[in-house]
């Protein structure tokens, strides 16, 4: 018999520790246990139904149970679950690889695997840095050092952390992590006085240049979120920075990686964020969305020239020595074979276009919204700026949870949400029917109304 939903939570709250979750706080809130979804719902153990309004964090695509990925994954368990690529090869994975490098920009032509999007930009920091190293004529030449994005988010892992640049993370972890430069984000959260959009633009750009050009002799990569910055609060880039950084890079021989976790496969209106700016990365992490959001799949896409740097007799030992167990696992790169079938077959940049379009609509009413300090979107991505008030900008006290409170007002109206602090960010599945996406903001902006509201009596 399995065990009542109340045996469940009693469990879940003596054994489970969850990631990123003050655990203090999440044992009063009697968060929901889901149990199973039909399409984009999720359904928890009592029954209630949620709309899944941030796509699993971040990664489904087509909604939950899809006949197409679920007879994938049905398909490969008849013949293997996972076998090694150290070494080995297998069929599906074989045959992703293949897909992948026909949907990326051209220019990149193999695929590393690995399980999620941290490990995804730790493959790409370990090759990128690699690679530097044996390229170079003479050892004496030695690249150590990374450019990242103020603000950047690259994943939870030291190495990744280490590209990251969020306060917090740093202040905690500081002293495990390797030391890189930052210039400062062309969206910051809030940009400095006497500043505008476009002269704060060019300073970010004079600075990429200086940073890159003073350092040249010691960098090994530049690595960004093209076009969105996500969880530094839904940060969208000025057209014409990510070209930026290909032009400064390609000038000065550093390597340039995209870590278009969050932003691939579809989320701003094209398959991949580079893209928009015919950017040709010299690396590129993809992960979340890769499967259809089903299974932990990630995979680094690096250039000939790149690999051709590993090319040596074993002895020599220029192998790029990484790789996990579960690495370019056949059921995930099933699912994401037939993942990739479903974006031909429903035309999902269409549906993501056009409910990018709605959204934007929709989303002017809430620019007056006397709590809310920036609406961003790119896409379907977006973040809701909440704030005490807006002239001069005062944040809500942090103790007060402003953007958690609205996750749970939210919740009690039948829809999921996670907060980047007081950034509310709702997060569609690319797939997702229009009239789903209108419940998603409407319960949204019910939910903000409500918990800001409070504030403005209190
Ligand atoms: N890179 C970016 C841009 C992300 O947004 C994230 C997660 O949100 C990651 C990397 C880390 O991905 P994962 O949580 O799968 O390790």
């Amino acid at each position: 018999m399995s065990p009542s939903p109340e045996t469940l939570r009693q469990w879940d709250n003596d054994h489970v520790w969850h990631p990123f979750t003050p655990m203090l706080a999440y044992r009063d809130e009697s968060a929901p246990i889901i149990d199973r979804a039909e399409g984009f719902d999720l359904i928890d153990v009592d029954g209630r139904r949620y709309l899944d309004g941030i796509s699993s964090l971040w990664c489904n695509v087509h909604g939950h149970r899809v006949p197409e990925i679920d007879q994938a994954i049905r398909e490969q368990l008849d013949r293997i679950g996972h076998s090694t690529l150290l070494g080995l090869s297998s069929t599906p994975s074989i045959e992703l690889a293949k897909r992948l490098v026909d949907l990326t920009p051209a220019n990149l032509t193999k695929v590393f695997y690995s399980d999620s999007g941290a490990t995804a930009v730790e493959a790409a920091a370990k090759i990128a840095f690699q690679y530097q190293q044996q390229r170079a004529p003479s050892r004496s030449t030695r690249r150590d050092l990374f450019l990242t994005i103020g603000g950047a988010y690259h994943g939870d892992t030291v190495g990744s952390v280490s590209l990251g640049s969020i306060e917090l993370f740093h202040q905690v972890y500081g002293p495990l992590l390797f030391k890189t430069l930052s210039v400062p984000s062309p969206a910051p959260l809030h940009r400095p006085d006497g500043e505008t959009p476009e002269s704060w633009m060019k300073h970010c750009c004079d600075e990429v240049e200086r940073v890159v050009q003073e350092n040249q002799d010691r960098l090994v990569a530049v690595v960004v979120e093209p076009l969105v910055q996500g969880a530094a609060g839904i940060l969208v880039h000025p057209t014409g920075f990510l070209r930026h950084l290909r032009e400064v890079t390609r000038e000065h021989g550093v390597l340039l990686i995209a870590d278009e976790v969050a932003v691939g496969f579809g989320r701003t209106g094209t398959m991949f964020a580079c893209e928009q700016e015919q950017v040709e990365p010299d690396l590129m992490c993809l992960a979340k969305g890769l499967t259809g959001g089903y299974l932990p799949v990630a995979a680094t896409l690096a250039t000939d020239e790149i690999f051709d740097a590993f090319l040596a007799a074993p002895e020599e030992g220029k192998t790029f020595f990484h790789g996990h167990t579960y690495t370019g696992n056949p059921l995930g790169c099933a699912a994401a074979l037939a993942s990739l079938d479903l974006f031909e077959k429903h035309d999902v940049l269409g549906n993501v276009q056009a409910n990018a379009k709605a959204i934007e609509e929709n989303l002017t009413s809430l620019r007056d919204h006397p709590h809310v300090a920036e609406v961003r979107q790119k896409g379907i991505m977006v973040g809701i700026e909440l704030v005490q008030g807006r002239e001069p900008l005062t944040p809500f006290p942090g103790s007060r949870r402003t953007g958690h409170l609205v996750t749970i007002a939210a919740r009690k109206r039948g829809v999921i949400l996670r907060p980047l602090g007081d950034v509310v960010v709702l997060m569609p599945a690319p797939a997702m029917p229009k009239a789903n996406v209108d419940q998603l903001w409407e319960v949204a902006f019910e939910a903000i109304d409500e918990v800001t509201r409070s504030a403005s009596s209190a």
